[in-house]
């Protein structure tokens, strides 16, 4: 075999499994058709998940200064992200091309293979392995791996060829986006609902102003060449009356509201991961961010398999995991469509939204879902409240290693959370001291909430989440340890 796993795409999902697989020790070629990066602005800044994904692979510091922000919106109805007590900020106004370029840059330092200007031709799963028919500068050639990861966005061949069935429902409108400088416009971060439409309007670095342009009862069209801004600036005009034809645009495109699932992430050795899985409309920036976090959901269990320790029916649990996530994306943001693009029929429920989202619980709930952090995997049975969901932020004191539960996470190895200095938690644990690194601390402070009162140990997975604690889990520490890492040694 040339290579342990071929990823198809070298944006955010496939920057991010590559990474992940790379720090496993697993060998990792990534094929990207274009020569260089689109330069892009596409997803603005990352969501309070994606923060600590970042956080908790110590990729935070790469980005520089970040601006946060706790301003968000659910349809174009604010929301206070204040509310979600101990959660980061989501990250504001980094362009995705920034993001793009701070992956790559990780990836290459942890010895990654990214090969651009090699675009896959075809794929096939040969049973035992997987074929890929690539075009690069010296011509066609053949690559064979014993997995294949589709991560090349929306448009997938690798979902076309292997057959993956993507039910859902076409685009109904066209929208145009237009990142354009020399515009003064007041902002419309949460975009302005008007008779004819929306139009959302934010800053960018650097002197360029986003646009967000929707018309109502524009078709959508398959274009070859992105739109003019000339398009871009009629539109406008027919929507706000003003001129903006004088602006210098940097880059025009144009976005529909297709909404489509894959109804499997995995066929044989071939998955998906990203825009390749779900396509859905742009609303409340999170495809991105759903898109990184397929791939450290998948990471570490292909590295698994790969590297023999688990059966590949393991990664079923990706599938099982992260589908229903997928699902719920595409449910909040056609609804966040409807709220926000629909005519005046759906005044009366907009406004019945209004009134509902003034509720701390109503509003609690839909920055949730939007940030990412209502993620709640059946992972494990028991009482304990954090079983499945993320491990929350903890500082820890009295150990040598690491300072927090977040950086123990840094190497994407499982961690167990020794806080009760418990040797025989130690010692079942020993067998499997080749995977999951034991951290005995106290914490220096327990979260607001409760949901760390008077617990003694905590599973953390490679992806942060929870898979066993004490006391409060059915299954003993052994069991869950087998069932995420494979047999000990
Ligand atoms: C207007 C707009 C605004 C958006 N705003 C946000 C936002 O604010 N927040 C957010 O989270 N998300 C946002 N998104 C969504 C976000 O851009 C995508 O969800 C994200 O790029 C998906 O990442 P990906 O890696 O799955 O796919 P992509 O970014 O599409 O990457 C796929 C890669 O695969 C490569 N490729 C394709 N075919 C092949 C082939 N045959 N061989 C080799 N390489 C191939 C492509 O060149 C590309 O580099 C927005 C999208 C749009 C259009």
């Amino acid at each position: 075999m040339d290579t342990q796993v071929i990823v198809v795409g070298a944006g955010p999902a496939g920057m991010m499994l590559a990474g992940e697989l790379r720090l496993a020790g697993v060998d990792v070629v990534v094929l990207e058709k274009l020569a260089r990066r689109t330069g892009e602005s596409r997803g603005l800044g990352f969501t309070a998940r994606t923060m600590e994904v970042f956080d908790q692979r110590g990729l935070l510091s790469r980005f520089g200064d970040i601006e946060v922000s706790n301003q968000g919106h659910f349809g174009g109805l604010p929301i206070d992200f204040a509310i979600l007590d101990g959660a980061h900020q989501a990250a504001k106004t980094i362009p995705q091309s920034h993001t793009e370029t701070v992956l790559e840059e990780w990836v290459t330092s942890l010895g990654g293979d990214i090969r651009r200007s090699h675009e896959l031709l075809s794929v096939k799963d040969a049973g035992d392995h997987v074929e890929a028919e690539v075009r690069g500068p010296d011509g066609v050639h053949r690559l064979t791996a014993p997995y294949l990861v589709g991560c090349d966005g929306g448009r997938s061949l690798v979902r076309k060829e292997v057959g993956f069935e993507f039910p859902g429902t076409a685009s109904t409108m066209e929208m145009f986006l237009a990142d354009v400088k020399g515009l003064d416009l007041s902002p419309r971060m949460i975009g302005e609902t008007l008779p004819g439409g929306m139009v959302m309007v934010g800053p960018l670095p650097g002197g360029v102003t986003r646009l967000i342009v929707c018309e109502r009862g524009t078709p959508p069209q398959r274009r070859e060449v992105p739109p003019s801004y000339d398009e871009v600036a009629a539109a406008w005009k027919r929507l706000t009356g003003d001129d903006i034809s004088h602006g210098e645009p940097v880059w025009v495109s144009s976005f529909g509201n297709a909404t489509r699932q894959a109804t499997h992430y995995r066929q044989g050795r071939v998955l998906l991961a990203g825009d390749s899985a779900h396509i859905h409309l742009p609303a409340g920036g999170q495809g991105m961010n759903t898109s990184i976090q397929d791939a450290v959901n998948l990471g570490w269990k292909l590295a698994a398999v790969v590297r023999g320790r688990m059966d590949e029916e393991f990664l079923d649990t990706y599938h099982d995991e992260r589908h229903p996530v997928g699902k719920r994306l595409l449910m909040n943001t056609q609804a966040q469509g409807l709220l926000f693009l629909s005519g005046a029929e759906v005044q009366p429920l907009r406004d019945v939204f209004k009134e509902l989202i003034r509720y701390e619980p109503v509003s609690r709930h839909l920055a949730a879902m939007v940030s990412g952090l209502e993620i709640h995997y059946g992972i494990a049975a028991g009482a304990h409240p954090l079983l499945g969901r993320r491990m929350p932020h903890l500082d820890l004191t009295g150990t040598s290693g690491p300072g927090s539960s977040t950086e123990a996470l840094h190497a994407g190895r499982g961690v167990l959370l020794d806080l009760a200095d418990n040797a025989e938690l130690r010692r079942r644990a020993a067998g499997w001291a080749d995977r999951v690194d034991v951290v005995t601390a106290a914490p220096k402070s327990l979260p607001d909430d409760g949901a760390l009162d008077g617990t003694a140990a905590v599973l953390i997975r490679p992806d942060g989440y929870v898979a066993w604690a004490a006391p409060g889990s059915h299954s003993d520490l052994p069991m869950a340890l087998k069932r995420w890492f494979g047999p000990s040694r």
